[in-house]
């Protein structure tokens, strides 16, 4: 393995993506129009506020340099400093950034937390670096990026393919170039860092964590009993296997998993724990795991079972994929998973869909915690954590549940529609400046 944080062996498997933002304005819209959403604020939510891009040099562990192109676009900042995650891959761009910051936005609404949107990244191809150089593009990355970042006015995250290292490096870039009387008082500037550097306990897992609350809370509403129940998660990284190992401790049944590898089945169960402890010797990856048949992408994406968890890229669920659907749920761990023909699809055949800005908020809601405990000076036991996470993702469940009744529509839409009011009022009682 060429570094530590690699989670990509083979090259991945082609994701269609170029309209991710295009979905973004299509969801967006759908929700606008039926809520009728005040058209002067429907014309200021539909555009990203500040967009950065920044081509960077970093020197290789031979010698010769590297260019580099980095994003970081701000959505909105109306709730709050701007909140979201940072992505290492090669299929990062202006578009996807665009999308994935504004979804952030959504999210902080849904949960209400004081934060806004925003996302970052670099494109580039994991596996092509030492664990040294990815060292020096982070570094290299964060100080291009300058005051464009800040604790209390843009805040990134770990997201695919980024980690509590990678925020580490992060931490102590930016701290590094303030001034030694405002040195401690920066920790927030990332969440998600290892918890001696401040991170908080239950972040790690929080993303995962909050996919399974919201799965719980769609089984009491269904009468439906996860013990015995089976679920299939795409993506094994931070929020697939702690979605599949939570899961677990149900008594419900895992019996496949892709990853950026290939797939693997077992219709008489997968261990999550063992499957992990496997990939952290196998590049990080899962094919060559021996207790599961590897499968194509088309058999996985068929596969009869009661939970599809996808926890991986954008564009997952869609016109091709979707009518290969056979479960009754999808918790959305992924950011866009599913495009809006995909959705069109899930609704015809009846299956359930928790939607990305709900499902997957609760990296968000800890990061929220994280970054508050840093402002405090304080650190939370893992209990509290979770039961704040707890109380956080469930009422937000209930005022998508109670939205969707009220509107008549996707739970997807009723999401929206919960950011989207509340965003609204706010600006109402703001007003616009000048
Ligand atoms: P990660 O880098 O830890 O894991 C990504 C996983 O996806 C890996 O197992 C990788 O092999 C797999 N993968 C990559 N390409 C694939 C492909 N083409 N087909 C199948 N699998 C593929 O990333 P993560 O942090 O777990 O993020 C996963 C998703 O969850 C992303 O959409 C991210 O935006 C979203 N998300 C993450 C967080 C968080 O806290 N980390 C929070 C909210 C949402």
């Amino acid at each position: 393995m060429k570094n530590q944080i690699q989670k990509t062996a083979k090259k991945p498997r082609e994701t269609q993506k170029t309209s991710v933002y295009d979905n973004v304005i299509k969801q967006f819209n759908k929700a606008a129009d039926l809520m009728e959403l005040d058209i002067e604020i429907r014309k200021i939510l539909a555009k990203t506020t500040n967009e950065i891009t920044v081509n960077f040099p970093v020197k290789m562990d031979d010698g010769h340099i590297e260019m580099f192109t980095g994003y970081r676009v701000q959505h909105n900042n109306i709730l709050g400093p701007y909140k979201g995650g940072l992505r290492y891959h090669p299929a990062v761009d202006i578009n996807e950034v665009r999308a994935l910051a504004t979804w952030m936005t959504w999210k902080s609404g849904i949960v209400k937390i004081p934060f806004g949107g925003s996302k970052g990244g670099v494109q580039l191809q994991l596996d092509k670096y030492s664990i040294t150089e990815l060292e020096r593009i982070t570094r290299r990355f964060t100080f291009a990026l300058g005051d464009n970042i800040g604790p209390e006015y843009d805040i990134p995250a770990p997201d695919v393919n980024t980690n509590s290292q990678i925020m580490a490096w992060i931490l102590d870039t930016y701290l590094s170039t303030r001034p030694p009387c405002e040195r401690n008082r920066c920790t927030h500037i990332v969440t998600g860092k290892p918890i001696e550097s401040g991170g908080s306990l239950g972040r790690d897992k929080a993303t995962g964590q909050g996919v399974v609350f919201t799965i719980e809370e769609w089984a009491k509403d269904n009468n439906f009993n996860l013990k015995g129940a089976t679920y299939f998660v795409q993506g094994f990284g931070n929020v697939g296997s702690w979605a599949a190992r939570l899961m677990k401790l149900h008594g419900s049944e895992l019996i496949a998993v892709e990853d950026v590898s290939g797939a693997i089945f077992n219709p008489e169960g997968l261990d999550p724990e063992d499957l992990l402890s496997f990939t952290r010797s196998n590049n990080g990856v899962i094919v060559g795991y021996p207790k599961g048949e590897l499968i194509d992408h088309e058999t996985f994406m068929k596969i009869r079972a009661d939970i599809f968890i996808p926890s991986a890229l954008e564009n997952q669920i869609t016109a091709t994929t979707a009518p290969l659907i056979n479960v009754k749920l999808i918790a959305e761990g992924a950011n866009g998973p599913t495009d809006p023909d995909g959705d069109m699809i899930l609704q015809s055949k009846g299956v359930d869909v928790i939607p990305d800005i709900l499902c997957n908020a609760g990296g968000v809601i800890v990061s929220y915690f994280e970054w508050l405990q840093n402002k405090r000076s304080e650190s939370w036991d893992l209990d509290e954590v979770d039961i704040k996470l707890h109380k956080k993702i469930t009422e937000a469940y209930g005022r998508v549940r109670e939205t969707a009744k009220e509107y008549n529509t996707d739970w997807r839409t009723a999401a929206y529609i919960v950011a989207l009011s509340r965003l609204e009022r706010v600006y109402k009682d703001r007003g616009i400046f000048p």
